[in-house]
């Protein structure tokens, strides 16, 4: 036991945690947590009112639905994200582009504390991430989504589902996309296993919502493969509301 705790502290002086969000280096109570304690006062998760599709935050109380979903039919029941992606957005980068997968855990382990009621409400049954394509999982050593998922799965006891859909084709990067370009880029992306799904709700977990085109285009291929009702979490959400 006790050798146990030197070994973490020994590794705690080798490799210091980092606050996931702005990097600085954390004290040890801070680190149980994941954040510095002048993130963790700072940073405001997303509360209502809210878009009763997506989660975007709304102005006015009043309102139902965002601009988007005003607009745009979505195929999915309805979701949530954490965080305004302005708030978060240096952690996202870093989670994604610098091999810091450390960063996921606490942000997963936040998703789950925030989001556990909503996905009891639900029924839940399982937690599936949005895929990468195989080689770009390879160059980048592991993907965000599914980082996010274990860690909430781990925290709520929900099984995650890795392999219930896979992504056939590498698509361009869609943040240089408009609404329709990227519907087209995504058509045939995804790729659902046909056999044996037996689960009826299932929540799509994501580092990011933009559009909704991913969590459309992934719901629209596990519906067809029999899943019932199809829901979605994201650490994050654009704005343009
Ligand atoms: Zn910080
Ligand atoms: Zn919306």
């Amino acid at each position: 036991m006790m050798l146990k705790i030197l070994h973490n502290r020994f590794c705690d002086l080798l490799y210091p945690r980092r606050c996931a969000l702005c990097d600085a280096v954390l004290s040890h109570s801070e680190g149980r947590s994941g954040f510095c304690s002048f993130c963790r006062g700072k940073l405001k998760p997303i509360t209502e009112p809210r878009c009763m599709k997506c989660g975007a935050a709304l102005k006015e109380e009043e309102e139902e639905y965002c601009r988007r979903c005003k607009k745009h039919r979505h195929e999915f029941e309805r979701g949530l994200a954490l965080y305004e992606y302005a708030d978060v957005c240096e952690a996202i980068y870093r989670m994604k582009y610098s091999g810091r997968k450390e960063y996921a855990r606490p942000l997963g382990r936040e998703m789950a504390r925030r989001f556990a009621p909503q996905l009891r409400e639900w029924g839940i049954q399982a937690l599936v991430p949005i895929p990468l394509f195989p080689a770009k999982q390879r160059r980048r050593g592991y993907n965000q989504a599914e980082a996010l998922a274990d860690a909430m799965g781990e925290a709520l006891g929900i099984p995650v589902e890795r392999r219930l859909v896979r992504r056939s084709r590498n698509t361009r990067p869609m943040k240089l996309l408009g609404d329709k370009e990227r519907q087209i880029n995504l058509k045939n992306a995804f790729l659902c296993a046909q056999d044996g799904v037996k689960l009826q709700r299932v929540v799509l977990v994501d580092d990011i919502y933009t559009t909704g085109s991913t969590m459309d285009a992934v719901t629209g291929c596990l519906k067809a493969a029999g899943v019932k009702e199809v829901y979605f979490v994201t650490l994050a959400i654009g704005s343009g509301v």
